[in-house]
């Protein structure tokens, strides 16, 4: 009687100890990452004998589908709401359901349940995925008014760009002042630049880091000793969240959504490789706290309709190719546009220099180079192959670069290229309808595999906190 009284008791600790909450989550979203995305990354990473993504490496994995209530392709407000609440709504909506009832978040639940929250991104902070976690809105544009839901939140970290110049909005109906004052007044210190990031402590309370007024730079582009990486902003994140209660933190890689839609393949894959590196933070946390981590990563959507191969490559794929760019497709519409100003009547032959240095074309073979057109594109056949300089342009491949500079586009016929000779295939300048992969590791990481809905990752870590 009495082991059986024993038994009961072990198996009731069990079981409570089962059902306790994961004590630290981390879920890392990638705005428009879907497994396109990851595997461009990582056979670039390859590439350079770097390996494997971890996020790839994680044991659980699951296909989630992310059409929102109101069509198949959705958009980043409904399928944060997805992700973050556990309910599907309507494309534009944040928060809210589809008959606009307010919907919990997870990081919400999680507050509510005594763990301290941290939302981060590369975009503003009051974009849809990010204000997915804490804003309550039916409209995504409605910035000034996600920043009073950010503050209302209570949440102990905010990390990312600004409201994107909407911060003092005196005409917002429910103006209450500049929100950023606002902040302040409540308790949130306020850091505007790295070098007060840097300085940030455990102790410091509320804080919110404002590492830009708009969206952060894409990695490619970035300055680092201007701007924290999405990685500094995670440790940062577990610096200061960390506590007996445990904490939930969701970090996106907001900007690579953006060279999706722009289809610019050097930058989208830097982005990816730079949430992978968030994503290793939070394993080294996990890794040091086994047993008490659920570690998450997953895609709103995807974005670009991207492809690993393209007609005119077969069945080559040549990342050593995107290794050239040296910048995104939109910095360099800023470098042309500053190179025009310069020089008023700037001419394509002025813009070769540039396309080399950023993109690494090559105009002419160094060896039997020549200004015959039948010779040049001879030569330039003969060192197709892998033996020559894969850079080196054919005639109609200067054609088409001529053709956007003829147009003003330049940049985009510039990343296009590179795209096509890297065999990238883009099918879309929007989302699309591609399944995303969801992979996680850690405590009822068993949870999350199967194909199913967004909002089941949100409806089941809603489960472990009951
Ligand atoms: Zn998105």
């Amino acid at each position: 009687m009495k082991n059986l009284f024993i038994g009961v008791c072990l198996a009731f600790t069990v079981a409570v100890a089962f059902a306790a909450p994961p004590k630290y989550v981390f879920l890392y979203i990638g705005d428009g990452m879907s497994t396109p995305q990851r595997m461009v990354a990582e056979e670039f990473a390859r590439n350079a004998n770097h390996g494997e993504l971890a996020m790839n490496m994680l044991p659980y994995h699951a296909t989630t589908r992310t059409r929102s209530l109101t069509s198949l392709i959705t958009d980043s407000a409904a399928a944060a709401t997805a992700i973050a609440c556990g309910s599907k709504t309507y494309n534009g909506a944040l928060g809210v359901d589809g008959d606009n009832n307010r919907v919990e978040s997870v990081a919400e639940v999680a507050h509510r349940n005594g763990q301290k929250v941290g939302i981060v991104t590369t975009v503003t902070i009051c974009h849809a995925t990010p204000a997915g976690f804490y804003a309550h809105r039916k409209n995504r544009g409605l910035y000034y008014q996600i920043g009073l839901d950010l503050i209302a939140s209570g949440f102990e970290y905010f990390a990312g760009g600004g409201l994107d110049g909407a911060f003092d909005k005196k005409k917002d109906p429910e103006y209450r002042g500049n929100v950023y004052e606002l902040a302040a007044q409540v308790g949130y210190k306020m850091v505007w630049d790295k070098p007060g990031f840097t300085a940030l402590k455990p102790g410091d309370g509320k804080v919110w880091v404002h590492c830009c007024e708009g969206e952060l730079p894409y990695d490619i582009d970035t300055d680092f000793s201007v701007y924290p990486s999405l990685a500094e902003l995670t440790q940062k994140g577990i610096e200061l969240l960390d506590n007996p209660n445990g904490f939930f933190m969701m970090i996106e890689g907001g900007t690579l959504d953006h060279s999706g839609h722009s289809n610019d393949a050097a930058a989208n894959l830097r982005d990816v490789l730079a949430l992978d590196k968030a994503v290793q933070v939070g394993l080294a946390f996990a890794k040091a706290h086994a047993d008490e981590t659920l570690l998450i990563v997953t895609g709103d959507h995807e974005t670009g309709g991207m492809a690993m191969g393209f007609a005119g490559t077969g069945y080559a794929f040549h990342m050593d190719r995107l290794v050239h760019q040296k910048c995104s497709s939109d910095e360099f519409a800023r470098i042309l546009r500053k190179a025009k100003k310069e020089k008023p009547d700037f001419s394509f032959e002025d813009a070769k220099p540039l396309l080399t240095k950023y993109f690494g074309f090559v105009f002419e073979a160094k060896e039997g180079g020549t200004d015959d057109k039948a010779a040049g594109e001879k030569f330039a056949k003969a060192n197709a192959g892998t033996k020559g300089n894969p850079m080196l342009l054919r005639p109609n491949e200067i054609e088409q670069l001529k053709a956007g500079f003829n147009k003003g586009s330049l940049h985009h016929a510039a990343r296009k290229l590179i795209s096509d000779k890297s065999g990238v295939g883009w099918s879309s300048g929007s989302h699309t309808a591609l399944p995303v992969l969801t992979t996680s590791t850690g405590k009822y990481a068993d949870h999350f595999i199967g194909m199913y809905e967004n909002t089941e990752i949100a409806n089941r870590i809603k489960q472990l906190y009951q």
